[in-house]
């Protein structure tokens, strides 16, 4: 009660909020993105039940609370399949890829004292994720499909507009995502990641928040995911969304390269987060942003030779 006295309007870049919270302070002032968003996109049951209420492709999937369950989902989705926490699971954490029967004892063991999701495995071409914002006045905008690479589960590098996007697979998650905000009566930034297999699109997770797959924006588009959000929690109208260009975001993980061999590559923008190292912590990122793919190809190789990562 004392927070929301000195607010004028909350907003969240976290998705482990407690919902019970953010409830709380909406009976007093705006909460954005709303209370329901934050509690659909908590569960990764409910979030992939909405893709499916809305029509949006997504991987089968089927809730599993005991050890039959695991078996019973195995048995009808078949294997290989992913076994998800269904809360609190990031950057790969709280899952496991189940390749034969064998292996649900060792899943089930390791995961199985939270309620879960067995999701059928993915052979998709590449991911994507797009970010899309909806202003107070129900006005929307999205950036171009960003293309991620992921290893360990955790976001290395992305690409935006992704390689080769067609602007058919684009209107597709833009309609996708359009049913989703106004499903929510979303307010602020919101990210959708995707599996893309040919020109079909899989919705994975979604994010009630500003995205680590956006931060590409702060160099290579017109305004930064971070702007858009702020302009739609505040009333404003909604920025450009337009790319400047050819971006990359490199994640910086585990450990940061030192200013001097960074900025010595022209076209570089460091941002560090002022964290201390950890092995697999995210501490930053560079951003880069050229006028065509094969100058960006060619800076970016050069700045992963020369920062390792
Ligand atoms: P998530 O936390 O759900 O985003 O999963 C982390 C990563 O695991 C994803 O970015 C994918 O690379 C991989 N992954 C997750 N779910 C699946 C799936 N159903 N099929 C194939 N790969 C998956």
């Amino acid at each position: 009660d004392r927070f929301a006295a000195g607010c004028d309007v909350v907003t969240y870049e976290f998705e482990n909020v407690p919902v019970a919270a953010a409830r709380h302070l909406a009976t007093r002032l705006a909460v954005y993105p709303p209370p329901g968003a934050l509690e659909t996109a908590q569960d990764r049951l409910s979030e992939k039940s909405l893709f499916t209420r809305l029509g949006i492709p997504t991987p089968r999937f089927a809730a599993v609370s005991s050890r039959d369950e695991l078996a019973a989902a195995a048995r009808s989705l078949g294997l290989p399949a992913v076994l998800k926490t269904r809360r609190l699971g990031y950057d790969g954490k709280g899952q496991a890829v189940l390749r034969s029967d064998a292996e649900l004892e060792a899943a089930w063991q390791q995961l199985g004292s939270s309620p879960l999701i067995l999701e059928a495995f993915i052979p998709f071409d590449r991911e994507l994720s797009i970010l899309a914002v909806r202003s107070r006045d129900g006005h929307t905008a999205f950036y171009p499909l960003v293309q991620n690479e992921h290893r360990e589960g955790i976001l290395r590098l992305s690409r935006a507009p992704a390689p080769g996007l067609s602007d058919a697979v684009q209107q597709k998650a833009e309609a996708y995502a359009a049913a989703v905000l106004s499903s929510l009566n979303y307010v602020g930034v919101l990210a959708i990641e995707w599996f893309q297999i040919g020109d079909q699109l899989l919705a994975n997770e979604m994010a009630p928040r500003v995205h680590n797959s956006g931060h590409w924006t702060q160099d290579g588009a017109v305004t930064s995911q971070f702007e858009n959000h702020l302009r739609a929690i505040l009333g404003l109208p909604l920025g450009d969304t337009r790319p400047r260009g050819h971006a990359a975001m490199l994640n910086l993980i585990g450990r940061t390269p030192t200013e001097a061999d960074v900025f010595e590559i022209p076209g570089t923008r460091l941002h560090l987060y002022g964290k201390d190292p950890r092995p697999g912590r995210k501490l930053g990122h560079i951003n880069l942003c050229e006028p065509d793919p094969a100058a960006l190809e060619h800076r970016l190789s050069v700045v992963r030779d020369k920062i390792g990562q």
